[in-house]
């Protein structure tokens, strides 16, 4: 093997030719401030703006006043939540969340609890699906809003979120979705959802890094998120600052190729997936995480009993893997995921998650599964744990 088969696409995607081409002249010659309209480089910069925010808005079916801008996700999920408990103290200071969410969601409620708020933390089922009638005895006369994510980045097990945003709608609760994992790769339409506040990152579907967008309905409704910068007042006096045009102009364009090839790209995926599934589950005591929830097309989680995640990834140094989300990895915890759906700790340890992607072939995947298979074998005829579950 002489190339590194790169199945870590959860974590972050490679930037696509296409987009980079697209950033180029606004790295190079185009440099002028998008604020600077007295100029005419100011206005190309700020007309190259307000395209992606069309090429984002069209994506996620929202009109172009509900796209904010932000650094990523992580800033999108900080303002919100911080944003709307300071904002709604007078209704109450209830929130309603799950398990499984990303750590930038779970860190920023434990720092809200500290500041008084209340969170519910709704449990899921061993495949990582909520209780919709849980969530709805959950809500309370003091709830302020529902955060509740799309796509799991570990499992990739999707939550419904149209049955989520129909509850929030009439129970009169904000609804706010971290859609980082599926924005690009299934469609995601912020009406027919029903959500008041979504959030997406650029590195995530092909695009550049420190780049991403908040949704925040304006229709029918008045959001109030608060302002997570003071000064010169850009994106609406919600988010000051300088605009980063190369990032912003790479996620409009990563947003526009996404909502072409989606269809036949998603299908691919899922082909390829199912093959690396049926490959490796050959193996015994090995099973997949999350099997029976609908999941993202792209993404397989599997537990290989008895062995290691760390010390099967360091066996197949030629592909790029990943144990537990890349966030928290370095932690010796297992998974808060695999553990909320029910996994021992010795299971959420053997688990890997395998992200396809775009640059994805099909020789890949042949190669993965020639290789797992191999190093899986040889780590557990070395294993004493194995033996004895063997002879059992
Ligand atoms: N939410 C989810 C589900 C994610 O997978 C990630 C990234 O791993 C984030 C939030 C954070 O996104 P960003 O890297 O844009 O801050």
């Amino acid at each position: 093997m002489d190339r590194l088969i790169y199945l870590d696409n959860n974590a972050t995607t490679p930037l696509d030719p296409r987009v980079l081409e697209a950033m180029m002249p606004y790295l190079t010659t185009q440099f002028a401030n998008a604020s600077s309209v007295t100029h005419r480089a100011g206005r190309a910069a700020a007309a190259a703006v307000e395209k992606a925010r069309g090429q984002v808005a069209s994506l996620i079916g929202a009109t172009e006043k509900e796209i904010t801008f932000t650094s990523g996700s992580t800033e999108a999920i900080n303002m919100v939540l911080k944003g709307v408990f300071e904002r709604y103290q007078t209704k109450g200071r209830h929130f309603i969340t799950c398990q499984t969410e990303h750590k930038a969601v779970l860190d920023t409620f434990a720092y809200l609890e500290k500041q008084g708020a209340e969170v519910t933390y709704l449990p899921v089922s061993g495949s990582g699906a909520l209780d919709l009638a849980l969530l709805e005895a959950s809500i309370r006369p003091d709830t302020v809003l529902v955060a509740l994510m799309h796509a799991n980045n570990e499992t990739g097990v999707l939550h419904p979120v149209r049955d989520i945003g129909k509850i929030t709608m009439r129970r009169d609760v904000l609804f706010f979705c971290d859609a980082t994992q599926s924005v690009g790769k299934v469609p995601v339409n912020v009406t027919e959802i029903g959500v008041d506040l979504l959030c997406l990152s650029a590195h995530k579907l092909y695009g550049p890094k420190g780049v991403g967008a908040l949704y925040i309905r304006r229709r029918n409704k008045r959001i109030q998120t608060g302002v997570l910068l003071h000064g010169g007042g850009q994106e609406n006096k919600l988010r000051a600052g300088t605009l980063n045009v190369p990032g912003i102009v790479g996620l409009g364009e990563a947003a526009s190729i996404a909502q072409k090839e989606m269809d036949t790209e998603s299908l691919r995926l899922a082909t390829l997936r199912d093959k690396l599934e049926s490959g490796l589950t050959r193996l015994p005591a090995t099973v997949v995480n999350g099997l029976g929830s609908p999941r993202l097309p792209n993404v397989s989680n599997i537990a290989f009993r008895h062995l290691k995640a760390d010390q099967l990834m360091v066996g197949v140094p030629d592909i790029a893997l990943s144990s537990g989300s890349a966030c928290v990895s370095g932690t010796r915890d297992p998974s808060h995921v695999l553990k909320a759906m029910g996994l021992s700790d010795a299971d959420a340890h053997a688990s890997v998650r395998f992200s396809l992607g775009r640059f994805t072939t099909d020789e890949d995947i042949r190669t993965c599964i020639c290789e797992v298979t191999e190093t899986v074998n040889s780590l557990r005829a070395s294993s004493p744990i194995w033996q004895l579950h063997n002879n059992e």
